[in-house]
């Protein structure tokens, strides 16, 4: 029993096609019927060359059995089979086992049936049009040489030979056409099973897809409320402390309050940092290309990190080609920031030397340009191993060795997000202890072809004093006041109005103050405004409303005053939003008093601002 289990589990085994394990069957069957064939063969006294033919048959079939399982994926032992059983045995068995009084034209039927069973069509119309060939030419051949035909010896040998091949090519069939369709069947069953099963894994991924944008959607509405409710706070610190740093003497609170200054810029950052990246990975984020001076942000980009650098007794220097194209095509911010994240990372982690930030560029074609921008650093370098995993997320190399400095491992994956989006690149050239050089490159539009010139002496041009114990952006000089200026600052924080009101304390604007939309539509009725500074999140009527209120009031002394949006939403695009909403300018929290006043500079009629220098002297 075992051994019939076994040939029957190696003929039918799983990685077996339907059509090859239907080779198997025929095979088979014509294999077995050999034996009674043979012997009915003997009973009805066929020739001695019929039945030697019979046995060469039986070792033929299972030479083929052999092959045929042997190279599974071949085409050619089907071939072989329909070819030697087609046009070699079936027309000499027709000579050799009785002509057409025998049961030999079933068995060539036979052969031209399951020849279309067992290979492709091409091959299928071929052999049957040569089989169809083949058999008239035996016919003809038999009516015209009838002594070439060996003849079974009587007529009832012949009337049984014919109902005997009847017989066994039923069986045959009968055995290959309820194999197939019971193949076919177990085959459908289990398409169809899968296809449930398919079904219900597409039904559960749907849920599950459905169950992640609602929970990332449930995320970015998280951060962007994060956002703000982190930002209101710092706005508020980081306002008092500008305070404390304009007005008090004492050396030791100033020290205090340069780190609460410091702290609290580092804590905004880190606020940015996550927002941008949760930006980025919900696919939110998108460029804004607009038309810049490349020279602005060179020069901002020395502003911001030149204190950094002297407090840490690192020279940084900023060289240039002076043939790169003054202005240029791109989205400007990301810039920026692309560049002073490799800034900040340069100052950070070198400990002495230098950092250097170098403008360079590659002409694509008439338009456009590769912008290459590279900052090269003589810090602590970075392993050959740790470049691979550099622009991961939140990878921070080596954490013993930076135990001591600050950061989250968001800077670089950023940066290189940013660029790809650019459709830029960014690479790294490090070796440890001794420095490393970041080098971005990425295809901006061509704005104006004037050249650029040496950043230096545009710098010395611009006559920059940079004051050696403050950051020069922390602490805005206040060059004028506006005395006759009105101003009405909105926002339901009562700290934040404060902030407002103080950081614009020496401009002698006047400021009233409304703690709502609702208190901000009375004031409007009653005064006529310079500038309104609106906060946009506010309980009741949000800062967007009152707005359009403002601009809407009957008999409103406002309709066309600029209104500015100050607001903690700093999310990528908020800009465009509150600009696109028809708000005359954006800025966001936490405020700087020299952001402040740059927005009563540009919003404020010029007769109202006196220079303190000039006297009563417009700056126009
Ligand atoms: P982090 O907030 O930790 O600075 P980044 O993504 O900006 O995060 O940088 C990832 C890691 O890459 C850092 O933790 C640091 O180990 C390494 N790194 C980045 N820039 C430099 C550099 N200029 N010199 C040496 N190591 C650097």
């Amino acid at each position: 029993m075992d051994f019939f289990k076994k040939i029957f589990g190696y003929f039918f085994r799983n990685e077996l096609t339907i059509r090859h394990k239907l080779v198997n069957v025929i095979l088979g069957t014509a294999f077995l019927v050999q034996f009674p064939s043979l012997i009915m063969g003997i009973i009805v006294r066929t020739s001695t060359m019929g039945i030697i033919t019979q046995i060469v048959m039986i070792f033929f079939i299972a030479l083929v059995l052999y092959f045929t399982n042997k190279y599974p994926d071949s085409s050619i032992p089907p071939m072989i089979i329909v070819g030697v059983a087609n046009l070699l045995v079936f027309p000499y068995m027709y000579f050799v086992c009785g002509g057409y009084s025998s049961g030999i034209v079933i068995w060539i039927l036979f052969g031209s049936i399951f020849t279309w069973l067992l290979v492709d069509t091409k091959p299928a119309i071929v052999i049957t049009i040569i089989i169809f060939g083949l058999i008239n030419g035996c016919l003809f051949i038999e009516k015209m040489y009838p002594q070439f035909v060996a003849r079974l010896y009587t007529r009832n040998d012949e009337i049984m030979d014919t109902s005997l091949s009847f017989l066994f090519v039923t069986l045959i069939f009968g055995v290959i056409f309820k194999y197939q369709t019971a193949a076919y069947e177990k085959q459908a069953k289990t398409l169809r099973a899968n296809d449930d099963a398919l079904r219900n894994l597409n039904e559960d991924l749907e849920e599950a897809n459905l169950r992640l944008a609602t929970a990332s959607e449930a995320k970015s509405s998280f951060l962007a409320n994060m956002s703000h409710e982190i930002r209101t706070p710092i706005n508020a610190v980081l306002g008092m402390d500008e305070m404390i740093l304009r007005e008090c003497r004492d050396k030791q609170i100033l020290e205090y309050a340069n780190d609460i200054d410091s702290a609290g810029h580092q804590l905004l950052s880190l606020v940015n940092d996550i927002l941008d990246f949760s930006k980025i990975e919900s696919g939110k984020m998108e460029l804004h290309p607009v038309e810049y001076e490349l020279f602005s942000v060179m020069y901002d980009c020395y502003n911001m990190i030149l204190m950094r650098a002297r407090r840490k007794d690192l020279t940084f220097t900023v060289a240039n080609d002076p043939e790169l194209p003054a202005f240029l095509f791109g989205d400007e911010v990301r810039i920026r920031q692309v560049i002073m994240n490799l800034l900040t990372n340069a100052v950070k982690y070198t400990k002495d030397g230098s950092v250097t930030l170098s403008f360079g560029f590659e002409n694509i074609d008439e338009d456009n340009i590769n912008l290459i921008i590279s900052v090269k650093d003589t810090g602590i370098g970075i392993s050959e191993d740790n470049q691979k995993s550099l622009f991961d997320s939140f990878t921070r190399l080596d954490e013993n060795m930076h135990r001591n400095i600050e950061g989250t491992g968001l800077g670089l994956s950023i940066t290189k997000k940013f660029t790809d989006m650019m459709g830029g690149t960014i690479d790294v050239e490090s070796e440890l202890y001794k420095g490393s050089t970041f080098t971005v490159t990425i295809p901006q539009k061509i704005a104006g072809r004037e050249a650029i010139g040496k950043f230096d002496e545009k710098l010395n041009h611009k006559r920059v004093t940079v004051p050696e114990d403050r950051d020069i952006t922390a602490a805005p000089a206040e060059k004028f006041t506006a005395p006759h200026a009105r101003i009405l600052v909105v926002d339901d924080v009562k700290m934040n109005l404060n902030v407002v009101r103080l950081l614009l304390k020496k401009t002698n604007v006047q400021t009233d103050l409304a703690a709502s939309g609702d208190e901000c539509l009375k004031y409007t009725l009653m005064k006529r405004y310079d500038i309104i500074l609106m906060d946009h999140m506010m309980p009741i009527m949000d800062g967007i409303e009152a707005f359009h209120r403002i601009r809407e009031q009957a008999d409103g002394l406002n309709t066309d005053t600029p209104v500015v949006a100050l607001t903690a939403n700093a999310l990528v695009g908020a800009q465009e939003m509150y600009l696109a909403e028809g708000f005359a300018s954006y800025l966001s929290k936490p405020v700087k008093g020299s952001d402040l006043e740059d927005c009563l500079l540009k919003l404020l009629p010029e007769d109202k601002i006196v220079w303190e220098d000039n006297g009563n002297e417009d700056k126009a």
